[in-house]
């Protein structure tokens, strides 16, 4: 019998996986492939744990392979880089995001927009060119093609930088594609979670007017004094979304789970855009007359391309954006996953891998 491709591939990693769809995350013993010629091995210092995670970890979306070793807010320290390399090198700090591959020729790639490309690779529950199964940032090396890193500002903290890779360019790319960075917009945002909040942060940097639209009241007090947002709403209190009928020009929803779009619609001005970022695993109800009355457009937007991923990071380097968060370490990995269910965290779980995560 041959060898599978990855039991030829030499470097060997260590990360935490789960078997099957109850998401239980266990150490796994795996191997990387060799650093090629375009290629960037990191040792990854800190991930962050996105929702998508979760979602991924519970085969929710029915894409999910197991072993799965997810993680796609990675960043740590660049320990080899291939001879083609230009864009990092070692000893460098660098990321990778949730794109390791693309077609580099279609329309979109072309155009930097790699997260249309209908090739692309996502970091981790997929399979990668060689046919082997791709993992992601749970684990302590990360070995990826250059076009795909990051480069990390020195100013930006590797731990509270670590959640732009996912959570700060999925939220940055549709205020930017839907024109909502311009000042004098007012910007809605649905979900003050790990995207909402930086949702909060880059709309106010942009100059933009911001209410965050909640169903935790109990969130008001700080979305207001620490994360800068004009107004708050919470999404059950019938009297206040009436109250601000027609006031929004543009919402990013980040909700991971089903909820009524009406109420939602009814607070976008005519020809208001509300832009779905966050993806629950069942369909939505989408009421038709709200849309044709005012003119109003519903849209997707998944993560961001490279050039802008990196255009974003420096952005946030400039202005100091960074994400709230909770710093783990990696044996606590399933009790943060069951407190994300629960919205129990402000607002971000980054996992220490370079300090915690230890092979067995
Ligand atoms: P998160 O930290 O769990 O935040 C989600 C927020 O949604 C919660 O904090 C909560 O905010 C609100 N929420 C949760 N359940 C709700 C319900 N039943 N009804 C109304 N609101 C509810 O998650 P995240 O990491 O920000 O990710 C959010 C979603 O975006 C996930 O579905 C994820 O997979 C998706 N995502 C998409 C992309 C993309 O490319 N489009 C990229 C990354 C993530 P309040 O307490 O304020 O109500
Ligand atoms: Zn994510
Ligand atoms: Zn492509």
């Amino acid at each position: 019998m041959g060898k599978t491709p990855e039991e030829e591939h030499p470097v060997k990693a260590f990360g935490w996986a789960a078997r099957d769809a109850s998401g239980v995350l266990s150490p796994f013993k795996f191997s990387r492939r060799e650093n090629e010629e375009y290629d960037v091995t990191l040792k990854v210092l800190y991930c962050g744990i996105c929702h998508s995670d979760l979602h991924f970890l519970k085969d929710e979306w029915g894409m999910s392979i197991y072993p799965l070793v997810p993680g796609h807010e990675i960043v740590g320290i660049v320990t080899k880089v291939g001879s083609k390399v230009q864009k990092v090198k070692v000893g460098e700090k660098a990321g990778v995001g949730c794109l390791i591959g693309s077609c580099h020729s279609c329309d979109d790639c072309a155009n930097d927009r790699e997260s249309y490309c209908t090739k692309q690779i996502l970091t981790y529950s997929t399979t990668y060119y060689d046919g082997t199964t791709n993992y992601g940032g749970y684990s302590d090396i990360m070995v990826c093609n250059e076009h795909f890193v990051i480069r990390f500002p020195d100013n930006l903290p590797l731990d509270a930088g670590a959640p732009l890779l996912c959570a700060g360019i999925t939220v940055y790319s549709p205020l930017k594609y839907f024109g909502l960075d311009k000042p004098g917009m007012h910007v809605g945002v649905v979900g003050l979670g790990g995207l909402g909040h930086m949702a909060v942060k880059f709309a106010k940097a942009f100059g933009v007017k911001v209410t965050v639209i909640s169903t935790s009241p109990s969130k008001e007090k700080e979305a207001i004094e620490h994360l800068g947002a004009d107004s708050f709403l919470v999404s059950r209190d019938v009297d206040q979304m009436e109250a601000a009928i027609g006031t929004i020009d543009g919402i990013i929803d980040t909700v991971s789970a089903v909820h009524p779009l009406l109420p939602l619609l009814n607070l976008l001005k005519s020809h208001g855009k509300l832009v779905m970022v966050g993806a629950p695993e069942k369909p939505l109800e989408l009421p038709v007359f709200p849309l044709i009355m005012g003119r109003k457009l519903v849209a997707g937007s998944a993560t961001g391309g490279l050039k802008e991923t990196q255009e974003m990071i420096d952005f946030a380097a400039k202005h100091n954006i960074t994400s709230d968060i909770e710093v783990i370490p990696m044996d606590y990995v399933n009790t943060a996953l069951e407190r994300l269910v629960k919205g129990d965290v402000r607002y971000r779980f980054v996992i220490d891998i370079g300090n915690t995560l230890h092979a067995t």
